[in-house]
């Protein structure tokens, strides 16, 4: 049976352009790709790329202060031009989006700028009518926003929203304790709006080790966040031009605009599923195996909308390995147990690899290595912001298990903290690298004897 194209992608984000372009530009494939919006999907165009270049925006006032603790007596930030800003980002990202089209173009990908749902095991319905086959169908659709169901809630916004205002908003609440609530939290507060941050819980950034996500949660109301626990919206309400927001504690109060960050679900909605076999998750992922295959062989789903490790190095990883797989006769699977990420608040970030001090201690007996410490640079300014290194080392193997850092970038400390991590290295081996000094990044090395080891709760392995 012959086909119009080899592999259809639907979906023009990090995933499915590296799939397209792969297959098409390696092994030869006649490749087909769908996207309904701009090219570059979440992570470019309202993710990543865009939340990175506003924590650097919003770090002015941070740095005004620490030069100034360095006797440049009268720095200051200055006043900040969000219109000025949106133009230049609005700039950088048009750049973006033409690299990723120039870069399928070259590799032979007909572009089709426009949405597109399955029509069954084989073909494809773009928007347009058109009807399409594919050999291959790979789903790379992300996720989108999702929403608590409150009464109003439609009045906020979501983080598409965020790099689109026309200005800024005097004050905001934004609704969630996860990597967007927290990020936008801090750009906000350091692009001097007046930020609150409502989070249902007790600490944020769950499911991240306690100790950083305690620093964490002080670093925010630091950097000016009104950060308030255990507190969530009940409904939203206009009120003249903003919104009035009614808390479950009974309180009501105004804001310019609300943020809902309050996870997101993968994107399935209007694909056609309904006309293949393909099997959900319970919470709407499409379920994949470790190929990235679907129960329908000849569907393919990488990225967020499989809901594995929400990442975009994860999900081009999977496109990668997809084509090399199915177009390169070069099997290869994606390992999701060692991925290292960051979130990036200011001045310090949270980044992590490998299994928290919970996660290692529910498994067995562990040895915390942990150091919490004043750095030398925000020290000398005047400021009492704090660093945590922290290794994690089964005490029968000496394999380091994890390592979370809280400090000035973290994020580019973790990831090379992730190499010996993920090949396996011990405490040993750590030990043995000789330290470059002065740096905060030392500590990783030096750290000789444990802060505390927790014996294996019972019922789990080690003694
Ligand atoms: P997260 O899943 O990280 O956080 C969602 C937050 O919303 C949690 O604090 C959660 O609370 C809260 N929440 C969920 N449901 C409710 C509810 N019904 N009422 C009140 N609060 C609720 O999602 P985000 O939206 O912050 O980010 C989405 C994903 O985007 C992340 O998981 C990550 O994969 C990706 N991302 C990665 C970044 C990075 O790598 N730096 C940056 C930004 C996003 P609770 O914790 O109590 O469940």
């Amino acid at each position: 049976m012959s086909f119009d194209y080899d592999l259809f992608v639907i979906g023009g984000g990090s995933g499915g352009v590296r799939a397209a372009r792969i297959a098409a530009s390696e092994y030869g494939a006649k490749v087909g790709l769908a996207e309904e919006s701009r090219m570059g999907g979440t992570c470019v165009i309202r993710g990543c790329v865009p939340k990175k270049l506003m924590i650097f925006a919003a770090q002015a006032g941070l740095m005004a202060e620490e030069m100034r603790g360095y006797g440049w007596c009268d720095a200051q930030s200055g006043t900040f031009s969000w219109e000025v800003f949106r133009e230049k980002l609005d700039a950088e990202l048009t750049r973006l989006e033409l690299i990723y089209r120039a870069g399928l173009s070259r590799a032979g990908v007909e572009v089709h700028d426009q949405r597109a749902r399955l029509a069954g095991h084989h073909e494809i319905e773009l928007a347009d009518g058109t009807r399409k086959s594919a050999r291959h169908i790979l789903i790379a659709t992300g996720g989108r926003p999702a929403l608590i169901g409150i009464p109003g809630e439609e009045l906020a916004m979501v983080s598409d929203d965020l790099f689109v205002m026309d200005r800024l908003p005097g004050r905001a609440l934004l609704v969630g304790g996860g990597f967007i609530a927290c990020e936008f939290a801090t750009i906000l507060a350091g692009l001097g709006v007046d930020t609150v941050q409502a989070y249902r819980g007790d600490a944020v950034l769950r499911g991240f080790d306690r100790e950083a996500r305690d620093l964490a949660t002080l670093q925010l109301s630091a950097v000016g966040v009104d950060l308030r626990l255990g507190l969530t919206p009940v409904a939203l309400e206009r009120a003249g031009a903003g919104i009035r927001v009614t808390f479950d504690d009974g309180t009501r109060e105004e804001f310019d605009a609300v943020l809902m960050a309050t996870g997101r679900d993968p994107y399935t909605k209007g694909l056609g599923l309904e006309t293949t076999e393909v099997r959900l998750k319970r919470n709407g992922a499409i379920e994949v195996d470790e190929w990235s295959q679907t129960c329908v062989p000849s569907i393919f789903a990488v990225g967020d909308v499989t809901d594995r490790v929400n990442l975009t190095p994860v999900a081009i990883r999977e496109g990668h390995s997809f084509v090399d797989t199915v177009f390169g006769a070069r099997p290869r699977k994606v390992d999701h147990s060692v991925v290292a990420s960051a979130v990036y608040l200011r001045p310090h970030e949270l980044a992590t690899v490998g299994l928290t001090e919970e996660e290692a201690h529910a498994r067995g007996a562990v040895d915390v290595y942990s150091t919490v410490f004043r750095p030398m640079r925000s020290m000398f300014a005047g400021s009492d912001a704090k660093v945590m290194m922290k290794l994690l080392v089964d005490p029968v193997t000496d394999k380091v298990l994890g390592c979370h850092i809280f400090g000035p970038e973290a994020g580019e400390m973790i990831q090379l903290a992730a190499i010996p991590i993920g090949m396996g290295a011990t405490k040993a081996q750590f030990d043995a690298t000789i330290a470059v000094h002065p740096t905060a990044a030392e500590e990783l090395v030096t750290m000789r004897s444990p802060s505390r080891r927790l014996q294996a709760l019972s019922g789990t392995g080690l003694a």
